[in-house]
């Protein structure tokens, strides 16, 4: 899509292709083999104003829209994905804080939205694609609430010093509450050893009679289920951004190493079969982009987008994973070393099959809203 930015949209992606080229992609393998950022690049990320560059100017943030806020993560994406999931972890939890928080719970939290990241926080053991098989409780006491349980895969976990927490507060009825790190009775579990996107911090939460303000209730209660499809869509969006960052990633390393690459004295990208593969990656990437900008302008001009946050993140997660593994072949014995990024980059690709509803949820979501219009 041709959406024209605007000159601080221009100078914004300016800025965030370089942060990118010069801060991001220098360490991708490092990001990949040591598991964590590199020393000092999250500060950065807190120094150049990332953390609130969608927040309303109003309430301290830069006031970019939904599609620059998804252009952005994309950019950031081509240099190492983890970095670009990290932020939309945060961004899709301050969006649900300005769609559902009361003006004192913005007034509470916003001011240190800007160094502090946010999470959401609804997978336990029991199981993610079914909330209403969670065991977090959230008791009256007093003016408050008593929250009990446990929360795991959470991204951002450890990192994260703000967790929008879905809790029972009756047998059928689930709600959200904000649980500050600093509250008695938090703690940190489990980090999770996961494949992929090895930058971003996955972990637990674990809430013993951790005490929460009846302020701090993000919208009404019984809302949880309502606030959990809406963090999946905000999330989506940014994902198929994220999906779109991979494969241009990819295809980059393609098209580099099919011009220089010989077979029978012609460079690899000379063969039809490899220019298969090329073509392939491109179409991906191509329909990703086209399906996250539709969910991000239909968001921005305040039209349903569930169905099209939906698609993206389906669609691209499958393809996106094809496209690594088509750049590893393309790679040949190459491609399957770790000195190169194509198979962290299929284990990037592929967390996305999975984080913020599996793909088979997600296709039971498109199929019902088709069947719905019918
Ligand atoms: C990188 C990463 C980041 C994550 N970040 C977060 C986060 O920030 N916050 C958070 O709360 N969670 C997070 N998660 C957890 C994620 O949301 C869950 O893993 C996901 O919802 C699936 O839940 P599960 O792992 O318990 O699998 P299960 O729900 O046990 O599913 C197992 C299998 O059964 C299938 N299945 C289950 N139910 C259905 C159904 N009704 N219809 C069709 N198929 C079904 C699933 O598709 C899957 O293939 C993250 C996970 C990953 C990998």
């Amino acid at each position: 899509m041709n959406r024209k930015w605007t000159q601080p949209e221009q100078m914004l992606l300016r800025m965030t292709n370089d942060f990118t080229d010069n801060e991001i992609a220098p360490f991708d393998l490092q990001i990949d083999h040591e598991g964590k950022l590199p020393a000092g690049l999250f500060d950065k990320l807190v120094n150049t104003g990332f953390l609130t560059m969608m927040l309303p100017e109003e309430f301290g943030g830069a006031g970019f829209g939904p599609e620059i806020t998804a252009a952005v993560i994309e950019r950031i994406a081509q240099g190492n994905a983890s970095v670009a999931v990290t932020l939309e972890g945060h961004f899709k939890t301050l969006d649900q804080f300005l769609k559902y928080g009361t003006s004192a719970l913005k007034a509470k939290y916003f001011p240190t939205a800007g160094e502090r990241i946010f999470a959401f926080s609804m997978t336990e053991a029991s199981g993610g694609s079914n909330p209403m098989g969670i065991q977090t409780t959230a008791v009256r006491q007093g003016d408050g609430w008593l929250l009990n349980g446990n929360k795991v895969m959470i991204t951002n976990g450890g990192l994260a010093e703000v967790y929008a927490v879905l809790a029972k507060t009756a047998p059928d009825e689930l709600s959200v509450f904000v649980v500050d790190k600093d509250m008695p009775g938090f703690q940190f579990g489990k980090q999770e050893d996961f494949i992929g996107l090895r930058g971003t911090p996955v972990g637990e939460i674990v809430l013993t009679d951790v005490y929460v303000p009846a302020d701090n209730l993000l919208g009404k209660v019984g809302d949880g289920p309502m606030l959990g499809d809406s963090a999946h869509d905000d999330a989506r969006i940014l994902m198929g951004a994220v999906l779109s960052g991979i494969m241009t990633h990819a295809l980059n390393l393609s098209v580099t190493y099919a011009k220089e690459r010989k077979a029978l004295d012609v460079p690899i990208g000379q063969l039809q079969i490899i220019q298969h593969k090329l073509a392939n990656i491109a179409m991906s990437r191509d329909t990703t982009q086209l399906l996250y900008e539709r969910a991000a302008y239909l968001k921005a001009t305040q039209q349903p987008y569930s169905e099209a946050a939906t698609m993206t993140k389906a669609y691209g997660s499958r393809t996106a994973v094809a496209a690594g593994d088509d750049a590893l072949q393309i790679y040949g014995g190459y491609g399957y070393s770790r000195e190169y990024p194509l198979a962290h980059l299929i284990a990037d690709a592929r967390a996305l099959e999975i984080a913020e509803g599996t793909v088979e949820k997600m296709e039971s979501a498109i199929a019902l809203a088709e069947l719905g219009k019918a």
